[in-house]
């Protein structure tokens, strides 16, 4: 299948509420969506980047760099036999993994597309619902974080994961223990401590966490291995695992059992299936996190989980979570409380929403095969 032309739009929304991480506070949520067209058919990705590169090195200036000057063209130039052939065509640029995802989804869309099968089943999914677990950002009081989770509990979220940075991490998580003594609970540090904590870290095993997530560096494996060896609370990694290589390695020196998939961190979809594989013969626990994704990512997140290696309620809520208006109509909402149902559409399947999408798009622009 020859790609004939590729549209690549920068968009612009503005969340509900800004969510605070380790590492900052998001107000506004920019990214790139690229359309890509074969025979009058198309297939679409959202990227993962952000303006800054506080979760990961690639930003959006990164994204559109590499994505103008070296995976288009080489998109335009190559025969696609299968979605997977992705890995192929982009071989020669290193790295840039949430550039390639969101050109590799826009693969897997067309091709689901052009066989009329709902993606999450072109893809093997077996679950037509997957449950949902809730992030929540770093709180201004303890009590409003205690209020803010009675809410999400209310809402039926299956799993709530907390935010947390030094000065704001055994307080919170006492405090949400003693309200929610069953609640399934887990922390996300986004590599905010390192070895010098142990201490503080050895107590993360009071709460009976389901895991805590990325504690030490965000390209760390070997200091999480030792961490493992020191507490009881399973290791989740998210930033250090970018390849199914990485997480052959933090298998192999036993530095997590867990792990946080977010497809746009490792490559695409591609990728997100050798490690969903790796993952179920090994027995580990998996998930899907998110990158506060706009509808087409959220839908291709959903896809994924419902793979039978998804063993745990991933981060993909409801679009009302994140933004007044999503991209898509419908959007992204419960099918019944804590559970989102697969799109059966063919493809991703979501619908986007030409009019909401105009007003948010910066700019656009239109790439062709010679
Ligand atoms: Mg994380």
């Amino acid at each position: 299948m020859k790609i004939d032309r590729v549209e690549l739009k920068r968009v612009k929304m503005t969340m509900r509420e800004p969510f605070e991480t380790s590492f900052g506070v998001e107000v506004d949520k920019e990214f790139f969506l690229a359309l890509i067209y074969s025979d009058g058919a198309f297939g679409i990705g959202e990227c993962g980047a952000a303006n800054d590169p506080f979760y990961l090195e690639e930003t959006n200036a990164s994204v559109y760099y590499v994505v103008k000057e070296f995976l288009i063209p080489r998109m335009l130039k190559f025969d696609f036999r299968s979605p997977s052939d992705g890995i192929e065509a982009f071989r020669q640029v290193r790295g840039n993994q949430m550039a390639k995802a969101m050109l590799d989804a826009a693969l897997w869309d067309l091709f689901a597309k052009t066989e009329g099968t709902p993606l999450f089943r072109y893809i093997g999914g077996t679950k037509t619902e997957v449950a949902v677990g809730i992030s929540v950002g770093i709180q201004p009081t303890i009590e409003a974080l205690v209020e803010k989770v009675g809410g999400y509990v209310d809402a039926g979220y299956k799993r709530v994961k907390i935010k947390i940075k030094p000065g704001y991490d055994l307080v919170p998580l006492r405090a949400l223990r003693e309200v929610f003594p069953d609640l399934p609970l887990m922390a996300d540090a986004n590599s905010a401590y390192s070895l010098d904590d142990l201490d503080l870290l050895r107590h993360l095993d009071d709460f009976g966490l389901t895991m805590i997530e990325q504690p030490l560096n965000y390209d760390d494996v070997y200091q999480h291995s030792i961490l493992a060896k020191e507490i009881a609370t399973p290791i989740c990694l998210d930033e250090s695992i970018r390849s199914l290589g990485d997480l052959e390695e933090a298998y192999a020196l036993g530095a997590c059992s867990i792990v946080n998939l977010k497809m746009p961190r490792v490559g695409g979809i591609s990728e997100s299936l050798k490690i969903e594989k790796f993952c179920k013969e090994h027995k580990m626990g998996l998930w899907c996190g998110g990158l506060l994704e706009a509808g087409v990512g959220r839908a291709f997140n959903v896809a994924l989980t419902t793979l039978d290696g998804f063993n745990m309620p991933g981060d993909t809520a409801p679009s009302a979570r994140y933004f007044e208006k999503d991209i898509i109509n419908p959007e992204v909402v419960f099918s019944s409380a804590g559970t989102i149902a697969a799109w059966e559409l063919p493809g991703v399947g979501c619908q986007i929403d030409d009019e909401t999408l105009d007003k948010f798009v910066v700019t656009s622009e239109t790439f062709e095969a010679e």
